[in-house]
């Protein structure tokens, strides 16, 4: 299998290989494959009775055709195993007739994100060995606070790798805070910023097109990658879960096989949903795929007219790992759905005037399997007291946007098909703004918070978290933005950890 450019009309082949290793296509578009492997339904069937490992493996090998079906067994097995997924790697826990969570925190950082960056790493460390590279790779994460625990804990002490992680020092939850600076491994760094996501973005962007900085970081032995999501590695891993639920439901009775699933995700930047949407193209009987946005509503208003616009207010939600303007995934299922010329096109205009329009034969395909639904803090926090009143279901402030945005559909449409929504973080993680849903006491912070809903509902706060106040705090370094480089220069050559 090869993979090419979501932008490429000349679709120049890249091994899998290649593509977990660059990221990003020199053209700037999007790794795709060249075409979508699929699935009987009997061969689909057969996958019922694998453990999460296994089919994991399975998927990856169609996608991954130069990893050996040895090597991705291999990585599963460590990536998903009892030690950092004590209770399996997902869940899919039945909250009401029809309505099904599928919970994706179980891991070591008790959010999503970790059902990913449990595994690429392996990829990518197998992937410096397959090209025949010579250096090391270096990730560069800028992260608002989610991404950069899972990324430590993804890629800690795993070989060929070093990873720097930079933090808004004043923007980010005290359990956010504390989990990442305690963080320990032998090949990472974190450090505070003064300055705002943005402006550590900004210059984490600056750094990987600066030629001269690229030359310092070769000079010690390194190249700059990425763990973000536009990395294929990151979004095939997602593909699996979506399989797994599917199997799950029908081994336990709740839909027959061949059945219709509906799928239900929080969204940020397109990559989880479009996991779903690569699942239902392989085969699998999903139905709609119902994307779910926070007052950042950019994708609703794109699935209902065609028209994607970034110009527009930037809002600070309570669901703050879906604050995003730009969902770069998107540009996948542009790909999928027009071809690379026009979305070279869309997203020429997307970088020159913020936004585009995609005609109406390709907005009506989209719709074929995407429909936008939006909800805003007030309906969030009212859907987490709902859920946990009406159902004794604890969920967090980013799966009360999908389950208020099914409801939403559901009304609308009367579709009352069985749906499965994706969880995507433990209620514990944004315990302040969960608490304060059901008790109206929004004065607590959230180390304090999680306490007190643990208290509140019985729910027991998953292992990574308890006692996280007391752990001891391995890094207190802080920087200006401008001295990011600075700093991961000094790291890497020091070839140490940055200790108090
Ligand atoms: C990253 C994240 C999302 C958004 O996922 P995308 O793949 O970016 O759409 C939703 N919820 C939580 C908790 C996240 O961390």
């Amino acid at each position: 299998m090869k993979f090419h450019s979501t932008r490429d009309t000349e679709r120049r082949g890249f091994t899998s290989a290649q593509v977990i290793k660059q990221g990003l296509a020199d053209d700037g578009g999007l790794f795709v494959p060249e075409l979508i492997p699929t699935l009987e339904a009997d061969e689909i069937k057969a996958l019922s009775a694998l453990p999460y490992d296994k089919l994991a493996a399975k998927i990856l090998s169609l996608f991954l055709t130069d990893y050996s079906r040895d090597e991705l067994e291999e990585d599963c097995t460590i990536a998903y195993g009892k030690d950092k997924f004590p209770e399996g790697a997902c869940k899919t826990n039945k909250i009401v007739e029809g309505t099904y969570a599928l919970e994706l925190w179980h891991g070591p950082t008790c959010a999503f994100k970790d059902m990913a960056l449990a595994l690429m790493p392996r990829l990518l460390s197998r992937a410096i060995v397959k090209t025949d590279e010579k250096r090391s790779a270096l990730i560069l994460v800028a992260t608002s606070g989610d991404t950069g625990k899972a990324a430590l804990e993804g890629y800690k002490n795993v070989e060929r790798i070093k990873i720097a992680v930079f933090f808004p020092e004043d923007n980010v939850s005290r359990i956010q805070k504390l989990q990442m600076l305690s963080q320990e491994g032998d090949n990472l760094c974190v450090y505070g910023v003064r300055g705002n996501f943005d402006d550590i973005q900004t210059e984490v962007k600056r750094i990987f097109s600066d030629v001269k900085a690229s030359e310092s970081f070769g000079e010690s032995g390194y190249f700059l990658s990425s763990a973000n999501s536009i990395n294929f590695g990151r979004l095939v891993p997602q593909v699996v879960y979506y399989f797994y639920t599917y199997l799950d439901l029908t081994n336990k009775g709740e839909i027959e096989f061949g059945d219709s699933l509906n799928i239900c995700v929080p969204t940020g930047n397109f990559g989880n949903i479009l996991a779903a949407y690569i699942a239902k193209l392989m085969g699998l009987p999903l139905g709609k795929l119902i994307c779910a946005s926070n007052k950042n509503n950019v994708l609703t208003d794109f699935l209902s007219t065609g028209i994607y616009d970034k110009n527009r207010e930037f809002y600070s939600t309570v669901s703050p790992s879906m604050d995003i303007l730009v969902s770069s995934n998107l540009e996948r299922l542009l790909y999928f759905t027009c071809g690379p010329q026009k979305t070279a096109e869309y997203m020429q205009a997307l970088s020159a005037c913020g936004h585009y329009r995609a005609d109406e034969a390709a907005l009506a395909a989209i719709n074929e399997s995407f429909v936008g639904y939006c909800a805003d803090d007030r309906e969030v926090l009212a859907t987490i007291k709902h859920f946990f009143d009406e159902y004794g279901y604890l969920c967090d402030t980013h799966t009360a946007v999908a389950l208020s945005a099914l409801e939403h559909y559901r009304n609308d449409t009367g579709d009352m098909t069985a749906t499965a929504v994706a969880s995507t973080a433990s209620p514990y993680k944004f315990a302040k703004d969960v608490y304060s849903a059901l008790s109206d006491d929004d004065s607590q912070d959230s180390v304090s918070a999680m306490y007190s809903l643990s208290e509140l509902t019985h729910v027991p706060i998953p292992t990574p978290l308890v006692g996280i106040e007391s752990r001891e705090l391995l890094f207190d370094g802080v920087v200006y933005p401008q001295d990011i480089g600075e700093s991961v220069l000094k790291f890497i050559n020091e070839n140490q950890k940055h200790i108090s």
